[in-house]
């Protein structure tokens, strides 16, 4: 009956389904987003705190169980389904999400709630366990990676409670975890892209040096082109003309050497590394045109 290959595990254990919600301190004004409502255990409980329900689900059979399940009770009224691939569904505005996450979207629907134009004040999510243990690594600890940089960029996450496999149907293979994500607000002023294109470079492997990332040819010539980019903004290219086959890729690799020294940085590991440290070296490279988006 239910579809493992959209991450149908069905929460089964009332008291957990309760405890998820009531984490939320929803408002009676308030709209919350659910992703994936499947028979809707945890919405039939949102719907009785809440002003108004948006629930995004891709399995119409979910869907229809889910219309059924309401029908009729003083829910109905207030929830909206709607039906679809939640990472390619417009938003409206909500202020609150909560979600036992199809597991296969976990980390694009973290950047999606983070990305809105209006961010949710509070999220309640459950994740596989490990993945939640990603979301909120510290530098040095051994899940620390390129997911934690970012988010922690962003949100402040933080563990709720454990869920066990069997208050699921069926059991999913891994256990799992809630979360709470909080988005900053206001947002840190930096741009998103920008952020992201750094670590993407540093992570690749985060126990070799921050100045190994720089050694591979790919990035070297992402980041020329970005560099002739950058100069064609500001200068309408001008400052390319002395070189007779357009290559600045040494120019690229002097300026990155300047920066990881002027840093201090070189030799640090990604891993670990904090958010100061990545800031520090994004804002050195802006300081001399280079650019990761
Ligand atoms: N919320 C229910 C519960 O706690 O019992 C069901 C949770 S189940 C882990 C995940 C649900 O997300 C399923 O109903 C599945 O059909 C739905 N789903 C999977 N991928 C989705 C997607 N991309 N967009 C929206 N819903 C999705």
């Amino acid at each position: 009956k239910f579809n493992t290959d959209l991450g149908q595990h069905i929460l089964k254990n009332p008291l957990v389904a309760q405890g998820i919600v009531d984490k939320a301190q929803i408002k009676p004004s308030d709209t919350v987003l659910e992703v994936g409502p499947g028979t809707g255990n945890l919405t039939v409980r949102i719907l009785e705190q809440a002003r108004k329900v948006i629930a995004v689900e891709m399995d119409p059979r979910m869907g229809a169980e889910l219309t059924k399940r309401v029908h009729g009770t003083a829910g109905e009224k207030k929830l909206d389904i709607l039906l679809g691939d939640f990472m390619k569904t417009e938003l409206p505005y909500f202020d609150i999400c909560i979600s036992n996450t199809p597991y296969q979207i976990s980390s694009p629907l973290v950047f999606k709630l983070i990305n809105q134009p209006q961010p949710p004040r509070v999220s309640i999510l459950m994740f596989q366990r490990e993945f939640a243990m990603r979301l909120l690594a510290r530098p040095g600890d051994s899940l620390y990676c390129r997911l934690s940089a970012n988010v922690q960029m962003w949100a402040n996450v933080t563990h709720i409670m454990k869920v066990g496999k069997n208050n699921f149907r069926p059991p999913p293979q891994v256990e799992s975890s809630v979360v709470r994500i909080e988005i900053k607000q206001p947002r840190p002023r930096v741009d998103f892209n920008e952020w992201d294109g750094l670590l993407r470079i540093v992570f690749v492997r985060k126990n070799r040096t921050i100045a190994a990332g720089f050694k591979s040819n790919t990035v070297l010539e992402i980041l020329e082109k970005n560099y002739k980019a950058y100069l064609a903004a500001v200068n309408d290219g001008s400052e390319m003309v002395d070189d007779s086959t357009g290559s600045m890729i040494d120019v690229v690799k002097q300026k990155i050497e300047a920066v990881l020294n002027s840093t201090g940085l070189s030799a640090k590991r990604a891993g670990k590394c904090d958010q100061t440290d990545f800031l520090q070296l994004l804002y050195a490279f802006h300081q001399v045109g280079i650019h990761f988006a």
